[in-house]
């Protein structure tokens, strides 16, 4: 039998993979990665443990939060189990030696048991986007729980919290349920396989034409082409 390896590769750079496989290969493969833009997710790394503490808290004393009654979906029972896939859900998969894993933040589960991906969003827009990268994340924890056999709905729930800062107070405004329906979890054994293809690759990928960072390399490569 073939011996695991050292390489895991994360939710976020399968993302990232799907975004540009030249950002995934230049920062996965030899660490040099783009400029940051300024995001929610900065703040939303300080809300989703307060979030995960109200949630486990409800699930101690069997009871929704509020913000759930109108869902078919209960709090997922088993905590232990859920803090172990919180450090990641983890698929090795074996022919490409690699260990691919996601931190989920939280999860329901249906009368059937189908279990149901939830995550935590933070943002300072009245607007709630979903972005597409949003329902992306909800499916890679469900296809990575589903590798680990268990039974995964095609319905996630994103739980936004909007959060109200000024120079005197921060504080949360405003709490928003949406379920995104439709997750494909298909899709994702052939976008691993074209993962591993690039991430074993000595060639290194073309840039995305679209992305303001690569335009002027892009335009270099017209050039020369
Ligand atoms: S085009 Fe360049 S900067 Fe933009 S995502 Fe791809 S590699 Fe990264």
């Amino acid at each position: 039998m073939k011996k695991k390896t050292e390489i895991k590769i994360s939710r976020s750079k399968i993302d990232l993979f799907i975004e540009c496989p030249r950002c995934f290969w230049l920062e996965v493969k030899h660490n040099i990665k783009r400029p940051e833009k300024f995001s929610s997710a900065h703040i939303g790394s300080k809300y989703d443990p307060l979030l995960k503490r109200i949630f486990d808290e409800h699930r101690k004393i069997n009871k929704k939060p509020p913000e759930l009654e109108d869902l078919d979906f209960e709090l997922y029972p088993d905590l232990n189990k859920l803090n172990i896939w919180r450090k990641g859900v983890e698929y090795y998969h074996p022919k490409h030696n690699i260990t691919y894993y996601g931190k989920i933040d939280d999860l329901l589960i249906t009368k059937e048991k189908d279990l149901v991906p939830l995550d935590f969003k933070t943002t300072l827009s009245k607007d709630f986007n979903v972005y597409d990268s949003y329902k992306r994340e909800l499916e890679i924890y469900g296809y990575f729980l589903r590798k680990q056999g268990e039974k995964v709905l095609d319905i996630g729930v994103l739980y936004f919290i909007r959060i109200d800062i000024n120079e005197k107070f921060e504080k949360i405004e405003e709490r928003k349920i949406l379920t995104i329906e439709n997750l494909n979890y298909e899709i994702y054994d052939e976008i691993l396989e074209n993962l591993k293809e690039t991430y074993f690759s000595e060639k290194e990928p073309l840039p995305n034409p679209n992305c303001e960072f690569c335009k002027r390399d892009f335009e270099i490569i017209k050039l020369f082409k």
